[in-house]
This record gives C-alpha cells, structure tokens and sequence, in this order.
C-alpha cells in the first residue's frame, strides 16, 4: 500500500511524508487551508501557492513551507507527487501519488459544482481514490452555488427595499470569499467581520482583492442599513450583531437542506450552499476517477462504501481519519 493510515495521519512510507496529518510530523503535504486538515506543528509543509496565505495567518509568519502550483510534480524519495484543482476553496487541491506506475488520489474536501472563484474539480485517473462523504447519502442533492447566489442577491435586496441590513453567516474561508466574488460589481455598502477580514488581507499578497470593509469599532448604525454582512456562523446570536440595528441574518450550509436545522441555527432563512460535494457529485467523481479501489472517508462512510459495492461492483471501504468538518465551521 503507497499510502495507509497510522496514528499521525495519512502517510506515505517511501516518501515518509504524510497528506494532512493530524499530529505534527516531519513533512506535511496539505490538500487545502481548513483547521482540520493543515494543523499546527508540522516541521515542514508543501501546500499549493494559493494556500500559502492562510498557511501563514493561521500558523504564523515563521512556518516553514514549500508551494506548488497545480500540474506540478514533486518528487520525494522517488514517489512523484502533484496537486490538482479539488474546487472546494482557494488553493484547494487533490494530491495525486505516483510509484512505479500505482497511482492514489487523495481529494481532502470537493466539490464539482462551481462557485465562480475556487478553479474548477479536475478529475484524475488513479488505481486508488480516496474521496470524503460528508454528504454522502442521495438526500442530499444541491444547486449550483452560482443560482444559490442569486437566491441570496435577491434575498438582499429585499431586505434593502425593508431598510434592514442582511447578516450572512458563512465559513470565513471559502464560502465569505466565493460570495464576496459574486458580489464584486455591487454598488451597496458590504462589510466585513474581522475574522473574513483577515482572511481577505492574506490573500492580497497573492493578487486576490475582495469587496467588502472591516467593521469599525465606532461604525454607526445607520452605516448598516441596506448593507450585506459577512461574518462567520460563530457571530450568531452574539452581542456583535446588536450593532446593525434592524437586520435579518441567514446561514449557508449543505445541512440547511434538512428540516428543522435552519429553524435550530435560529436564523431566518436558510441557503444550501456548500463547499462539499453532493450525492451525485460523489458519484460522478468517482466513476470519473477510473478507480477500483475506492476508500471513503469523513461524514457517511459506512452508508457511502456500501453504496459503492452494491451499486457499482466498487471495491469500496471505509478509511477512519480524523477530518471532522464540523456544521458551524464549513459546510
Ligand atoms: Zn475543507
């Protein structure tokens, strides 16, 4: 097996690296910039260039890295490694591993539907695919994020036409940037939590530039009015959001799709935007992979690698890591 799972991570043994450990190791190779899949510790990182940026926000500006670009190969101790589009936030890449013709795909987090900023899945033909489930059951089924942006644009100006701010509460990395892109030729105020702030300064450095103004301290309540807010699903219900005066907040997630949930997160509307594949895509990425070996891991892998077997004739198992994207964070 080129790569296997041991109490550290997904490692590769003749490379000795591992793809998105979660205990520090001597050399990470990181699919995207989620807390959990590019942890603290790890003496060395090879992430794409575009990763770079929250490399440094989030481990500090010491961290010792190398980039890549997609279609790149590295090569380590003989094994050639390279990072393909995964389409799930910026910098966001497949790893695909090549050893004496054997070929893995690690995805870390996808999706196929495009969202008008992250560059489009591109899929990769391996022996061996290793693909998250997180929506992995055919309930879920989703719209492409670019007519879920018009829904929210529409939902905005609404809210415009009452006088009433509208508060959308997202992951700050990946879906607050897709937005904001979405968004770029608007002429109304948007503004901007500081957490998707500091994210949208990083990524200057590497020629991204986002709409959007970081709240003052001292922002008056009328600055609010008719503006689109971004903040993460965190600012909820918190006393921050007393300053936009008369508002109405939503929540993008793949798990608004389910009922009652948006009713839970105590918000008055509910977008199923997500950043993760849905049933179908899973599918279509898979077969699209070529793969025999499919190995499934965080969200419905049980359920997931038995659909495989039974509906494909897959060699489909399950692979426990610790990827644990939880609801308030990304989905
Ligand atoms: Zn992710």
């Amino acid at each position: 097996m080129l790569l296997k799972v041991n109490s550290k991570g997904l490692y590769c043994a003749k490379a000795d690296v591992y793809i998105d450990p979660w205990r520090p190791v001597k050399k990470a190779l990181i699919t995207h910039g989620h807390a959990d899949h590019m942890r603290w510790g790890n003496q060395q990182y090879l992430c794409h260039t575009d990763t770079v940026p929250v490399l440094k926000v989030r481990l500090g500006a010491d961290v010792v890295y190398q980039s890549v670009g997609y279609n790149e190969p590295v090569t380590i101790n003989g094994v050639s490694f390279s990072f393909h589009p995964a389409g799930h936030i910026l910098g966001s890449s497949q790893i695909r591993v090549e050893y004496k013709g054997e070929v893995w795909v690690v995805t870390g987090d996808y999706k196929l539907l495009p969202d008008g900023l992250s560059p489009e899945f591109e899929p990769v033909r391996c022996h061996h695919f290793i693909t998250e489930s997180t929506f992995g059951l055919p309930i879920y089924q989703f719209e492409s994020p670019l007519t879920i942006f018009d829904d929210i644009s529409n939902w905005w100006q609404e809210n415009r036409e009452q006088q009433r701010a509208t508060v959308i509460c997202c992951y700050s990395l990946g879906k607050a940037q897709s937005i904001l892109n979405y968004f770029k030729e608007t002429e109304e105020r948007v503004f901007l939590h500081g957490a998707v702030a500091n994210l949208n300064d990083a990524f200057r450095e590497n020629g991204y530039h986002f709409i959007g103004s970081r709240i003052a301290a001292d922002q008056k309540k009328e600055d609010f009015r008719q503006a689109l807010i971004i903040a993460p699903p965190s600012a909820l219900g918190t006393p921050w959001m007393r300053k936009f005066g008369d508002y109405r907040t939503a929540m993008c997630s793949g798990w608004m799709q389910l009922r009652g949930m948006r009713r839970r997160r105590g918000v008055d509307k509910g977008f199923v935007f997500s950043d993760h594949c849905d049933f179908n895509s899973l599918n279509a990425a898979v077969k699209m992979s070529e793969a025999e070996n499919i190995y499934i891991t965080h969200g419905y892998e049980l359920q997931y690698a038995q659909w495989l077997r039974e509906a494909y004739g897959l060699n489909a198992q399950i692979m426990k890591t610790l990827y644990n994207d939880t609801e308030t964070e990304e989905l």
